[in-house]
């Protein structure tokens, strides 16, 4: 039986400062953390992804 994640929440994020953009899945449309320069940002979208997706790919919890 898969693990139930509950929902999840595909969040895109692009910061300003350095210019970096990137994607990830989280259980909410929280704050990451910018792979380059460590910089927390907001994501500017955030998408729902129904749970037989969300079940394929590694969630951040
Ligand atoms: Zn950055």
């Amino acid at each position: 039986m898969a693990v139930d994640y509950g929902e999840a929440f595909l969040n895109f994020y692009k910061h300003e400062e350095c210019g970096t953009r990137w994607a990830d899945l989280w259980s909410c449309g929280c704050d990451d953390k910018c792979p380059k320069c460590g910089g927390e940002i907001e994501p500017y979208l955030s998408l729902a992804v129904p749970d037989i997706e969300a079940e394929m790919v590694n969630i951040h919890s």
